[in-house]
């Protein structure tokens, strides 16, 4: 008999290692960090997810600066144990089984958390039903549809069969509307009432545009789906589309946005719903270089358990201690980048990274907006480093790298630039804890959360980004641990905002953040990554998982 469950954690992605592709970026990255905070705080917790044969692709460049993506190939007997459990789901009109993996991860005080990913890559299926868990994101609505009811119908179906009774699980967390085909399960288990199914569910939403969210038209969600449709379903998942989002919100307890402003955001785009948040975090013990995980353990013991440690002991931190152990995180990223850079890199210039997915609202771009500023600024002073895969299907994302390739090239005498190909979670951990400044420039309110920002601000690398997302309240709680760029809200209309935050951008570096890396003797760069690690102390997974235990989890309620 399986121990009863605070929470069975449904996500479509997660990116537990780079080993393990089942994961596209951010959403995937959280995930992981949320359910390895839980298996360190001892929280009854399991995780369903989707055993994807190609989920992230490796990136490679071509001499002229395009890109291929490869799919990656991977072997899950390498990493995790198939269990003989089936279950099935009958999808367009055929039953289709679902097999499942197990694997472990071990919290640091020995606690367990399982994760389990679906697989419909079996003999018992036909061709097509074997290639639903191959791509993750990959088809058409036909498949996205198919793959929600695996992940949300087969995913309750699986949670019974490996012995956790409807009793013995405490609240089913939707992570994205992806997973919101579980409520069916539910409301099938708990005769068609939603309000049985409601006190067991709980939601978060993590995309601030419209268009992100799947809305599925019912001619085709009756075709895929059939009897697993419950009667009412246009009353709780919307009129004109069977929408994931609605159908989640409307049969959870609470519902989540991600950061103070992507909650107000949500709320302005569902409007009559109400929407929280429970800012996002990352996982310390994972994002922190080896070197400053050495000076945490001798001036803010406990910090694993206790991140909060670090805000009230970074300040004790001597500076050439914090320096030396920047500096060889530092030579690991220059040492890498240089065997991609049209000039090599030098290790005592100021450093500016960024990397991120590419895609539009991100503005990869802006600090290109003006180049002859650029290098009037940036010119022997500062050295860029950039990286951030694109969607293989995306020609704007591949345009943007290409053109950021060829910059590089162009201005090599002139600025140091770098394109790093490749980017996943290792490559990640070297950019946020080798780098300086880390660069971040979304247009305003489109940044859920972020939390490539954090992952720097623990390692001592100060954030240096427009005010959107989690940087917000960052800034908010401490102004001196980074610096902002442009104003608070967002200002006229795209075109003009841009100009604006552009032209503050090279302001900014030209008299805040090259004077304070040159001068001073690095101690008041070394006061500001102080600060910078402060904010490390609450922008973490363990308090994330703390805030879900009480406003989303009602653990309480269960012992
Ligand atoms: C942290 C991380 C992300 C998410 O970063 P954002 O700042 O939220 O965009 C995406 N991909 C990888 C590989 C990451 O490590």
């Amino acid at each position: 008999m399986p121990t009863p469950l605070s929470v069975a954690y449904f996500t479509m992605e997660i990116g537990l290692t780079a080993e393990i592709p089942t994961y596209a970026g951010g959403l995937g990255m959280l995930a992981a960090d949320l359910m390895m905070s839980a298996a360190d705080m001892g929280v009854h917790a399991a995780c369903m997810t989707v055993r994807w044969q190609h989920g992230y692709m490796k990136q490679t460049i071509r001499e002229d600066g395009s890109q291929s993506y490869a799919e990656v190939s991977w072997k899950p007997e390498k990493h995790m144990r198939l269990m003989p459990n089936k279950v099935t789901v009958q999808l367009d009109g055929r039953a289709v089984t679902v097999g499942v993996w197990a694997m472990t991860i071990n919290g640091r005080g020995g606690h367990k958390v399982p994760v389990f990913f679906l697989d419909t890559d079996l003999p018992e299926n036909s061709f097509d039903d074997r290639k639903i868990t191959s791509q993750l994101y990959g088809g058409d609505g036909y498949m996205r549809l198919k793959q929600e009811g695996v992940l949300g119908i087969a995913g309750v179906r699986m949670l019974r069969s490996l012995g956790y009774e409807s009793k013995d699980i405490g609240t089913y967390h939707m992570n994205e509307g992806h997973a919101a085909f579980l409520t069916l399960e539910l409301l099938r288990e708990r005769d068609f009432k939603d309000e049985a199914v409601k006190p067991s569910c709980a939601f978060t939403t993590h995309t601030p545009v419209k268009a992100g969210h799947d809305v599925f038209p019912y001619d085709m969600a009756w075709k895929v789906l059939g009897d697993n449709l419950p009667w009412h379903i246009k009353k709780i998942a919307g009129e004109d589309g069977l929408s994931m989002t609605h159908l989640a919100m409307h049969l959870s307890k609470k519902s989540f946005g991600v950061s103070e402003v992507h909650g107000m955001v949500s709320n302005r785009m569902f409007p009559g719903e109400d929407i929280g948040f429970i800012t996002n975090g990352v996982h310390l013990g994972r994002w922190t270089s080896p070197e400053m995980q050495k000076l945490f353990d001798t001036y803010a013991p406990g910090w694993h358990e206790k991140p909060e440690e670090l805000s009230k002991h970074c300040r004790d931190i001597p500076d050439a201690e914090l320096l030396t152990a920047h500096k060889a995180a530092k030579k690991r990223l220059i040492d890498h980048a240089n065997k991609f850079a049209p000039v090599a890199l030098d290790p005592n210039v100021l450093t500016i990274a960024g990397a991120r997915r590419v895609v539009s609202y991100k503005r990869p771009e802006l600090i290109y907006t003006n180049l002859e500023r650029l290098v009037e600024v940036c010119g022997g002073k500062v050295q860029i480093i950039h990286a951030g895969n694109a969607h293989p299907a995306d020609p704007f994302g591949q345009e943007v790298i290409q053109r950021m390739i060829e910059r590089s090239r162009e201005l090599k005498d002139k600025v140091k630039i770098v394109y790093i190909p490749n980017y996943n979670p290792d490559l990640a951990k070297m950019l946020v804890s080798g780098a300086d400044v880390w660069l971040n420039t979304p247009t305003r309110l489109h940044e859920a959360s972020g939390t490539s920002g954090m992952k720097a601000a623990v390692n001592g690398t100060i954030n240096f980004s427009t005010l959107d997302g989690w940087w917000i309240e960052a800034y908010a709680s401490d102004p001196e641990s980074g610096w902002r760029i442009g104003p608070l809200s967002q200002a006229l209309d795209a075109d003009d905002t841009r100009t604006i935050d552009a032209e503050d951008l090279y302001t900014e570096l030209q008299y805040q953040v090259i004077p304070e890396f040159e001068y001073s003797d690095h101690v008041r760069w070394a006061r500001r990554m102080k600060r910078s690690i402060g904010l490390a102390g609450n922008f973490n997974t363990h308090r994330a998982i703390a805030e879900y235990r009480e406003k989303a989890w009602n653990e309480e309620r269960q012992a």
